[in-house]
Protein backbone atom coordinates (compact mmCIF):
# COMPACT_ATOMS: atom_id res chain seq x y z
CA UNK A 1 0.00 0.00 0.00
CA UNK A 2 1.19 3.41 -0.89
CA UNK A 3 1.66 5.74 1.90
CA UNK A 4 0.68 9.36 1.30
CA UNK A 5 0.97 12.75 2.86
CA UNK A 6 -1.55 13.25 5.30
CA UNK A 7 -4.87 15.49 4.32
CA UNK A 8 -4.26 19.34 5.11
CA UNK A 9 -0.42 18.52 4.82
CA UNK A 10 1.32 19.29 1.57
CA UNK A 11 4.80 18.94 -0.22
CA UNK A 12 6.24 22.03 -1.76
CA UNK A 13 7.49 20.65 -5.06
CA UNK A 14 11.12 22.00 -6.22
CA UNK A 15 9.60 24.03 -9.39
CA UNK A 16 7.42 25.79 -6.78
CA UNK A 17 10.42 26.41 -4.25
CA UNK A 18 11.47 29.07 -6.41
CA UNK A 19 8.42 31.50 -5.86
CA UNK A 20 8.24 30.63 -2.26
CA UNK A 21 11.70 31.51 -2.07
CA UNK A 22 11.21 34.73 -3.85
CA UNK A 23 8.17 35.54 -1.49
CA UNK A 24 10.72 34.76 1.41
CA UNK A 25 13.09 37.10 0.04
CA UNK A 26 11.31 40.18 -0.84
CA UNK A 27 9.78 39.72 3.28
CA UNK A 28 13.59 39.24 4.48
CA UNK A 29 14.03 42.83 2.59
CA UNK A 30 11.32 44.80 3.58
CA UNK A 31 11.39 43.88 7.41
CA UNK A 32 15.04 44.63 7.04
CA UNK A 33 14.31 48.07 5.87
CA UNK A 34 11.81 48.66 8.74
CA UNK A 35 14.53 47.92 11.44
CA UNK A 36 13.52 44.04 12.35
CA UNK A 37 15.44 41.15 13.01
CA UNK A 38 14.73 37.68 12.48
CA UNK A 39 14.17 35.16 15.56
CA UNK A 40 13.31 31.38 14.87
CA UNK A 41 11.25 29.73 17.41
CA UNK A 42 10.21 26.03 18.08
CA UNK A 43 7.60 24.62 16.77
CA UNK A 44 6.25 22.90 20.17
CA UNK A 45 5.12 24.68 23.13
CA UNK A 46 3.62 23.97 26.56
CA UNK A 47 -0.39 24.15 25.62
CA UNK A 48 -1.21 26.55 28.55
CA UNK A 49 1.03 29.27 26.50
CA UNK A 50 -2.33 29.27 23.62
CA UNK A 51 -4.70 28.70 25.82
CA UNK A 52 -3.67 31.84 27.93
CA UNK A 53 -3.08 33.91 24.76
CA UNK A 54 -5.08 32.96 22.03
CA UNK A 55 -8.20 32.83 24.70
CA UNK A 56 -9.60 29.20 25.95
CA UNK A 57 -13.11 30.41 23.97
CA UNK A 58 -11.49 30.73 20.49
CA UNK A 59 -11.96 28.58 17.66
CA UNK A 60 -8.09 28.44 17.14
CA UNK A 61 -8.14 27.15 21.04
CA UNK A 62 -11.67 25.46 21.34
CA UNK A 63 -11.12 22.84 18.32
CA UNK A 64 -8.03 23.67 15.81
CA UNK A 65 -4.93 22.53 17.87
CA UNK A 66 -2.49 19.97 17.56
CA UNK A 67 -2.02 18.42 21.10
CA UNK A 68 -0.23 16.26 22.76
CA UNK A 69 -2.47 15.89 25.41
CA UNK A 70 -1.12 13.69 27.73
CA UNK A 71 2.26 15.55 26.97
CA UNK A 72 0.73 19.25 27.50
CA UNK A 73 2.43 20.27 24.76
CA UNK A 74 0.78 21.69 21.20
CA UNK A 75 2.24 22.65 17.86
CA UNK A 76 1.94 26.50 17.43
CA UNK A 77 -1.32 27.84 15.75
CA UNK A 78 0.62 31.23 14.91
CA UNK A 79 4.08 32.90 16.04
CA UNK A 80 2.86 35.58 18.05
CA UNK A 81 2.65 33.45 21.31
CA UNK A 82 5.85 31.95 21.06
CA UNK A 83 7.37 34.71 19.59
CA UNK A 84 6.42 36.82 23.19
CA UNK A 85 7.35 33.07 25.11
CA UNK A 86 10.66 33.89 23.76
CA UNK A 87 10.70 37.93 24.11
CA UNK A 88 10.05 37.25 28.04
CA UNK A 89 11.92 34.04 28.48
CA UNK A 90 15.06 36.08 27.55
CA UNK A 91 14.57 39.36 28.84
CA UNK A 92 14.87 40.84 25.31
CA UNK A 93 13.39 44.26 26.36
CA UNK A 94 16.67 45.26 28.43
CA UNK A 95 19.00 44.78 25.38
CA UNK A 96 16.67 47.60 23.65
CA UNK A 97 13.49 49.05 24.77
CA UNK A 98 11.74 48.71 21.07
CA UNK A 99 12.01 45.63 19.70
CA UNK A 100 11.06 44.85 15.77
CA UNK A 101 11.57 40.89 15.33
CA UNK A 102 10.01 38.47 12.19
CA UNK A 103 9.79 35.19 12.22
CA UNK A 104 8.92 32.92 8.94
CA UNK A 105 7.59 28.76 9.15
CA UNK A 106 5.31 26.84 9.66
CA UNK A 107 1.92 26.93 11.50
CA UNK A 108 -0.66 24.23 12.23
CA UNK A 109 -4.41 24.29 12.62
CA UNK A 110 -6.94 21.63 12.79
CA UNK A 111 -9.45 22.67 10.08
CA UNK A 112 -11.35 21.70 7.30
CA UNK A 113 -8.73 21.96 3.82
CA UNK A 114 -9.53 23.90 1.10
CA UNK A 115 -7.99 25.98 -1.77
CA UNK A 116 -5.93 28.56 0.78
CA UNK A 117 -6.49 26.80 3.65
CA UNK A 118 -4.49 23.64 4.93
CA UNK A 119 -3.81 22.38 8.04
CA UNK A 120 0.47 22.94 8.16
CA UNK A 121 0.68 26.23 6.23
CA UNK A 122 3.06 28.99 6.61
CA UNK A 123 2.89 32.52 7.80
CA UNK A 124 5.38 35.68 7.22
CA UNK A 125 5.12 36.75 11.00
CA UNK A 126 6.52 40.57 12.20
CA UNK A 127 5.99 42.08 15.68
CA UNK A 128 6.92 45.22 17.12
CA UNK A 129 7.48 45.46 21.41
CA UNK A 130 7.57 48.07 23.22
CA UNK A 131 6.32 50.78 21.55
CA UNK A 132 2.35 52.04 21.91
CA UNK A 133 2.54 55.36 19.46
CA UNK A 134 0.23 55.02 16.88
CA UNK A 135 3.08 55.89 14.42
CA UNK A 136 4.46 52.25 14.82
CA UNK A 137 0.93 51.17 13.83
CA UNK A 138 0.88 52.88 10.45
CA UNK A 139 4.32 51.92 9.92
CA UNK A 140 3.46 48.07 10.48
CA UNK A 141 0.46 48.26 7.83
CA UNK A 142 2.35 50.31 5.90
CA UNK A 143 5.19 47.55 5.74
CA UNK A 144 3.27 44.85 5.09
CA UNK A 145 1.31 46.69 2.05
CA UNK A 146 4.81 47.66 1.02
CA UNK A 147 5.38 43.85 1.22
CA UNK A 148 2.40 42.78 -1.12
CA UNK A 149 2.93 45.95 -4.02
CA UNK A 150 6.53 44.71 -4.20
CA UNK A 151 5.43 41.04 -4.62
CA UNK A 152 3.27 42.66 -7.19
CA UNK A 153 -0.28 41.99 -5.35
CA UNK A 154 -3.23 44.91 -4.66
CA UNK A 155 -4.87 44.02 -1.68
CA UNK A 156 -6.91 46.47 0.19
CA UNK A 157 -6.27 47.18 4.28
CA UNK A 158 -9.36 47.46 6.19
CA UNK A 159 -9.22 48.58 10.10
CA UNK A 160 -10.73 48.75 13.28
CA UNK A 161 -10.16 49.44 16.91
CA UNK A 162 -11.22 47.03 19.46
CA UNK A 163 -10.70 49.31 22.64
CA UNK A 164 -8.84 48.45 25.66
CA UNK A 165 -9.90 46.90 28.81
CA UNK A 166 -10.94 50.22 30.07
CA UNK A 167 -13.99 50.41 27.20
CA UNK A 168 -14.50 47.08 25.89
CA UNK A 169 -16.08 45.96 28.81
CA UNK A 170 -18.76 48.73 28.59
CA UNK A 171 -19.04 47.96 24.86
CA UNK A 172 -19.56 44.20 25.33
CA UNK A 173 -22.13 44.51 28.18
CA UNK A 174 -24.44 46.72 25.26
CA UNK A 175 -23.30 43.95 22.50
CA UNK A 176 -24.65 41.32 24.61
CA UNK A 177 -27.79 43.05 25.38
CA UNK A 178 -28.17 43.74 21.66
CA UNK A 179 -28.08 39.95 20.77
CA UNK A 180 -30.00 38.90 23.49
CA UNK A 181 -33.35 39.80 21.82
CA UNK A 182 -31.94 38.42 18.16
CA UNK A 183 -31.65 34.80 18.91
CA UNK A 184 -33.76 33.68 16.44
CA UNK A 185 -31.42 35.37 14.04
CA UNK A 186 -28.12 34.16 14.72
CA UNK A 187 -26.23 30.35 13.36
CA UNK A 188 -25.98 28.07 15.95
CA UNK A 189 -21.99 29.03 16.49
CA UNK A 190 -23.30 32.58 17.01
CA UNK A 191 -25.52 31.32 19.97
CA UNK A 192 -23.02 30.17 21.74
CA UNK A 193 -20.86 33.18 21.29
CA UNK A 194 -23.36 35.71 21.88
CA UNK A 195 -22.24 34.49 25.86
CA UNK A 196 -18.57 33.11 25.96
CA UNK A 197 -17.15 35.31 22.89
CA UNK A 198 -20.00 38.09 21.73
CA UNK A 199 -17.49 40.37 19.65
CA UNK A 200 -17.06 37.38 18.07
CA UNK A 201 -20.60 37.44 16.16
CA UNK A 202 -19.59 40.46 14.70
CA UNK A 203 -17.25 38.56 12.46
CA UNK A 204 -19.42 36.23 11.32
CA UNK A 205 -19.35 35.59 7.85
CA UNK A 206 -23.20 34.25 7.25
CA UNK A 207 -25.73 35.98 6.06
CA UNK A 208 -28.05 35.59 8.87
CA UNK A 209 -25.50 36.89 11.31
CA UNK A 210 -24.26 39.90 8.95
CA UNK A 211 -28.13 40.87 8.44
CA UNK A 212 -28.06 40.72 12.83
CA UNK A 213 -25.55 42.59 13.66
CA UNK A 214 -25.49 45.02 11.07
CA UNK A 215 -27.81 47.77 13.11
CA UNK A 216 -25.57 46.24 16.48
CA UNK A 217 -23.75 48.94 18.43
CA UNK A 218 -20.99 49.59 16.72
CA UNK A 219 -17.60 50.00 18.49
CA UNK A 220 -16.08 52.87 16.75
CA UNK A 221 -18.41 54.77 18.92
CA UNK A 222 -17.76 53.24 22.22
CA UNK A 223 -14.48 54.13 22.37
CA UNK A 224 -12.62 55.56 25.84
CA UNK A 225 -11.51 59.22 24.67
CA UNK A 226 -7.54 57.74 24.82
CA UNK A 227 -7.97 54.79 22.43
CA UNK A 228 -10.21 57.43 20.00
CA UNK A 229 -7.60 59.52 19.87
CA UNK A 230 -5.08 57.00 19.08
CA UNK A 231 -7.13 55.91 16.83
CA UNK A 232 -7.36 59.03 15.00
CA UNK A 233 -3.90 59.53 14.88
CA UNK A 234 -3.14 55.55 13.52
CA UNK A 235 -5.43 56.98 10.50
CA UNK A 236 -3.74 60.52 10.09
CA UNK A 237 -0.42 58.34 9.90
CA UNK A 238 -1.46 56.18 7.85
CA UNK A 239 -2.63 59.47 5.34
CA UNK A 240 0.74 61.05 5.99
CA UNK A 241 2.27 57.56 4.18
CA UNK A 242 -0.63 57.53 1.67
CA UNK A 243 -1.73 54.17 2.08
CA UNK A 244 -5.30 53.53 2.06
CA UNK A 245 -7.54 51.91 3.91
CA UNK A 246 -11.14 51.90 4.74
CA UNK A 247 -12.71 51.10 8.35
CA UNK A 248 -14.75 48.10 9.09
CA UNK A 249 -16.31 47.90 12.28
CA UNK A 250 -17.45 44.64 12.27
CA UNK A 251 -13.60 42.96 12.21
CA UNK A 252 -12.88 41.47 15.47
CA UNK A 253 -10.23 38.88 14.66
CA UNK A 254 -10.37 35.14 16.35
CA UNK A 255 -7.63 36.26 18.71
CA UNK A 256 -8.86 37.22 22.01
CA UNK A 257 -5.58 38.87 22.85
CA UNK A 258 -5.45 42.19 20.65
CA UNK A 259 -6.70 45.60 21.95
CA UNK A 260 -6.93 49.15 19.89
CA UNK A 261 -5.87 48.90 16.24
CA UNK A 262 -6.83 45.42 14.24
CA UNK A 263 -6.10 45.34 10.82
CA UNK A 264 -6.64 42.97 8.12
CA UNK A 265 -5.38 42.92 4.16
CA UNK A 266 -8.12 41.05 2.08
CA UNK A 267 -8.58 40.17 -1.53
CA UNK A 268 -11.50 39.69 -4.11
CA UNK A 269 -9.43 37.10 -5.85
CA UNK A 270 -8.85 34.31 -3.44
CA UNK A 271 -12.92 32.73 -3.44
CA UNK A 272 -13.89 32.42 0.17
CA UNK A 273 -10.34 32.39 1.62
CA UNK A 274 -10.17 36.30 1.67
CA UNK A 275 -8.00 37.78 4.46
CA UNK A 276 -4.06 37.17 3.50
CA UNK A 277 -2.92 38.93 6.26
CA UNK A 278 -3.96 39.75 9.91
CA UNK A 279 -2.81 41.61 12.42
CA UNK A 280 -2.99 44.05 15.45
CA UNK A 281 -1.98 45.79 18.88
CA UNK A 282 -1.96 43.61 21.72
CA UNK A 283 -0.87 45.94 24.90
CA UNK A 284 -1.77 43.69 27.96
CA UNK A 285 -0.76 40.70 26.64
CA UNK A 286 2.83 40.17 27.64
CA UNK A 287 2.28 40.99 30.67
CA UNK A 288 -0.53 38.74 30.65
CA UNK A 289 1.76 35.93 30.13
CA UNK A 290 4.08 36.79 33.16
CA UNK A 291 5.83 39.50 31.08
CA UNK A 292 7.24 43.11 31.75
CA UNK A 293 3.82 45.74 30.81
CA UNK A 294 5.05 46.65 27.60
CA UNK A 295 2.72 47.22 24.97
CA UNK A 296 3.13 45.14 21.37
CA UNK A 297 2.24 45.16 17.87
CA UNK A 298 2.03 42.85 14.78
CA UNK A 299 0.73 40.97 12.10
CA UNK A 300 1.00 37.76 10.00
CA UNK A 301 1.02 37.19 6.04
CA UNK A 302 -0.17 33.50 4.92
CA UNK A 303 1.86 32.39 2.50
CA UNK A 304 -0.04 29.78 0.64
CA UNK A 305 -2.12 32.72 -0.37
CA UNK A 306 0.62 35.01 -1.30
CA UNK A 307 1.99 31.79 -3.81
CA UNK A 308 -2.06 31.15 -4.70
CA UNK A 309 -2.32 34.70 -5.80
CA UNK A 310 1.39 34.99 -7.53
CA UNK A 311 0.29 32.12 -9.35
CA UNK A 312 -2.66 33.16 -10.44
CA UNK A 313 -1.66 36.58 -11.32
CA UNK A 314 1.48 35.16 -13.90
CA UNK A 315 2.93 31.62 -14.46
CA UNK A 316 5.71 32.29 -12.55
CA UNK A 317 6.33 28.69 -11.05
CA UNK A 318 5.83 27.37 -14.19
CA UNK A 319 9.27 28.97 -15.59
CA UNK A 320 11.79 26.40 -15.01
CA UNK A 321 14.25 26.45 -11.94
CA UNK A 322 17.86 27.62 -12.38
CA UNK A 323 19.74 26.36 -15.58
CA UNK A 324 23.17 24.56 -15.34
CA UNK A 325 26.16 26.05 -16.87
CA UNK A 326 27.46 23.42 -18.29
CA UNK A 327 26.37 19.50 -19.00
CA UNK A 328 29.38 17.32 -19.69
CA UNK A 329 28.21 15.04 -22.45
CA UNK A 330 31.14 12.05 -21.89
CA UNK A 331 31.05 8.87 -23.94
CA UNK A 332 33.19 6.31 -23.28
CA UNK A 333 35.08 5.09 -19.83
CA UNK A 334 38.10 7.58 -20.30
CA UNK A 335 35.74 10.44 -20.84
CA UNK A 336 33.75 9.19 -17.91
CA UNK A 337 36.37 9.55 -15.63
CA UNK A 338 37.63 12.66 -17.35
CA UNK A 339 34.16 14.52 -17.30
CA UNK A 340 33.47 13.36 -13.32
CA UNK A 341 36.46 14.97 -12.23
CA UNK A 342 35.75 18.01 -14.58
CA UNK A 343 32.33 18.72 -12.93
CA UNK A 344 33.40 18.31 -9.52
CA UNK A 345 36.35 20.72 -10.75
CA UNK A 346 33.85 23.28 -12.38
CA UNK A 347 30.98 22.92 -9.14
CA UNK A 348 34.10 23.88 -6.67
CA UNK A 349 34.84 27.04 -8.40
CA UNK A 350 31.18 28.06 -8.22
CA UNK A 351 29.50 26.76 -11.49
CA UNK A 352 26.54 24.58 -11.41
CA UNK A 353 27.58 21.66 -13.46
CA UNK A 354 26.28 17.72 -14.02
CA UNK A 355 27.04 14.82 -16.27
CA UNK A 356 25.11 11.36 -16.67
CA UNK A 357 26.87 8.49 -15.38
CA UNK A 358 24.73 5.90 -17.17
CA UNK A 359 25.99 5.42 -20.52
CA UNK A 360 23.41 6.68 -22.61
CA UNK A 361 23.83 7.68 -26.10
CA UNK A 362 24.79 11.32 -27.48
CA UNK A 363 21.20 12.41 -28.47
CA UNK A 364 19.56 11.33 -25.05
CA UNK A 365 22.82 13.00 -23.16
CA UNK A 366 21.96 15.83 -25.01
CA UNK A 367 17.92 15.69 -24.58
CA UNK A 368 18.86 15.68 -20.64
CA UNK A 369 21.16 18.61 -21.14
CA UNK A 370 18.47 20.41 -22.78
CA UNK A 371 15.94 19.21 -20.34
CA UNK A 372 18.15 20.32 -17.52
CA UNK A 373 17.98 23.95 -19.30
CA UNK A 374 21.91 23.86 -19.75
CA UNK A 375 23.84 27.27 -21.32
CA UNK A 376 26.49 25.12 -22.66
CA UNK A 377 27.34 21.12 -22.97
CA UNK A 378 30.78 19.83 -23.34
CA UNK A 379 30.96 16.90 -25.78
CA UNK A 380 33.59 14.44 -25.16
CA UNK A 381 34.63 11.11 -26.18
CA UNK A 382 37.65 8.69 -26.33
CA UNK A 383 38.14 10.01 -29.47
CA UNK A 384 38.34 13.44 -28.10
CA UNK A 385 40.32 12.85 -25.50
CA UNK A 386 42.61 11.26 -27.92
CA UNK A 387 43.03 14.73 -30.05
CA UNK A 388 43.24 16.46 -27.02
CA UNK A 389 39.56 18.44 -28.33
CA UNK A 390 36.41 18.55 -26.75
CA UNK A 391 33.41 20.27 -28.51
CA UNK A 392 31.52 22.82 -26.46
CA UNK A 393 28.15 23.97 -27.61
CA UNK A 394 26.32 26.62 -27.06
CA UNK A 395 22.92 25.33 -26.31
CA UNK A 396 20.95 28.62 -26.91
CA UNK A 397 22.86 29.64 -30.26
CA UNK A 398 23.75 25.78 -30.89
CA UNK A 399 27.14 27.46 -32.07
CA UNK A 400 29.82 24.54 -31.45
CA UNK A 401 33.25 25.10 -30.71
CA UNK A 402 36.61 22.80 -30.20
CA UNK A 403 37.54 23.09 -27.16
CA UNK A 404 41.42 22.17 -26.03
CA UNK A 405 41.86 19.95 -23.40
CA UNK A 406 44.47 20.08 -21.07
CA UNK A 407 46.39 18.09 -18.62
CA UNK A 408 45.52 19.61 -15.85
CA UNK A 409 41.93 19.12 -14.93
CA UNK A 410 42.22 22.57 -12.53
CA UNK A 411 43.32 24.95 -15.72
CA UNK A 412 40.83 23.17 -18.11
CA UNK A 413 38.27 24.02 -14.93
CA UNK A 414 39.42 27.84 -15.56
CA UNK A 415 39.61 27.78 -19.26
CA UNK A 416 35.81 26.52 -19.65
CA UNK A 417 34.59 29.61 -17.07
CA UNK A 418 36.19 31.63 -19.12
CA UNK A 419 34.68 31.13 -22.11
CA UNK A 420 31.32 29.98 -20.40
CA UNK A 421 31.12 33.45 -18.84
CA UNK A 422 32.25 35.86 -21.74
CA UNK A 423 29.53 34.33 -24.30
P1 LIG B 1 -9.17 32.95 8.17
O1 LIG B 1 -10.23 33.98 8.43
O2 LIG B 1 -8.84 32.80 6.70
O3 LIG B 1 -9.38 31.66 8.86
P2 LIG B 1 -7.54 33.74 10.37
O4 LIG B 1 -8.18 34.95 10.87
O5 LIG B 1 -7.76 32.44 11.05
O6 LIG B 1 -7.83 33.59 8.80
P3 LIG B 1 -4.92 34.54 11.25
O7 LIG B 1 -4.89 33.68 12.44
O8 LIG B 1 -5.09 35.99 11.42
O9 LIG B 1 -5.99 33.98 10.21
O10 LIG B 1 -3.61 34.27 10.36
C1 LIG B 1 -3.09 35.24 9.45
C2 LIG B 1 -3.06 34.70 8.04
O11 LIG B 1 -2.60 33.36 8.01
C3 LIG B 1 -4.42 34.62 7.37
O12 LIG B 1 -4.79 35.86 6.86
C4 LIG B 1 -4.19 33.60 6.29
O13 LIG B 1 -3.56 34.20 5.17
C5 LIG B 1 -3.21 32.67 6.94
N1 LIG B 1 -3.90 31.46 7.41
C6 LIG B 1 -4.59 31.30 8.57
N2 LIG B 1 -5.07 30.04 8.67
C7 LIG B 1 -4.66 29.39 7.56
C8 LIG B 1 -4.81 28.05 7.06
N3 LIG B 1 -5.45 27.13 7.75
N4 LIG B 1 -4.26 27.75 5.86
C9 LIG B 1 -3.57 28.67 5.15
N5 LIG B 1 -3.39 29.93 5.56
C10 LIG B 1 -3.92 30.30 6.74
MG1 LIG C 1 -9.09 30.88 10.78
Amino acid sequence: MKIKAINGFKDILPEEVPLWQHIEGVARDIFQRFGCHEIRLPILEKTELFARSIGEATDIVEKEMYTFVEMGITMRPEATASLLRAFIEHGLHVRQPVQRLYTIGPMFRHERPQKGRLRQFHQVDAEVIGAVEPEIDAELMAMGQMLLTELGLSASLEVNSLGCPGCRPEFRRRLVAYLQDRQAGLCEDCRRRSETNPLRVLDCKKAGCREVVEEAPSILDALCPECRSHFDQVQSRLDLLGVSYSLNRFMVRGLDYYTRTTFEFVTGDLGAQAAIGAGGRYDGLIEQLGGPKLPGIGFAMGMERLVLLLQAADNRAERPGPSLDLFVAALGSRAGLHGYRLVHGLRQRGLRAAMDYSGRSLKAQMKQAARQAARHTLILGDDELERQTAILRNMQTQEQLPFPLQADVGQECLQLIDIIQTT
